[in-house]
């Protein structure tokens, strides 16, 4: 039952947002929808950095080639599988601020 109350409580939400809201002129001018996404940059866009450092052996890791995982909304990157499984069983030791803000970024190029 509560599945349901949850649903018409959106439902009247979402109804509000497109009668009064930012649904009527989406539905306006539907088509005339410019692209400018190339210039803006979209706040809901992440992009990874280049380069990493796994939070469980403390290596610099390229991104791309990296295992990942998510935590509290943020993404860690792991030089190996291993590293990501010991940091999933216990990410709060590796998240929390009393390890990485203490040790001094090896980055060489401040960017
Ligand atoms: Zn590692």
């Amino acid at each position: 039952m509560e599945n349901l109350i949850y649903f018409g409580v959106w439902a009247a939400v979402i109804f509000f947002m497109m009668r009064f809201g930012c649904g009527a002129h989406i539905m306006g001018g539907h088509s005339h929808v410019s692209r400018t996404n190339e210039n803006e940059s979209e706040p809901l866009r992440w992009e990874a950095p280049e380069q990493d450092k796994d939070p469980v052996c403390g290596k610099m890791i390229r991104t791309r080639t990296a295992k990942s995982s998510v935590h509290n909304g943020s993404v860690f990157y792991f030089c190996s599988r291993e590293c990501r499984e010991i940091f999933e069983a216990a990410p709060d030791l590796y998240t929390g601020d009393n390890s990485i803000d203490h040790e001094a970024p090896q980055l060489e190029h401040s960017k």
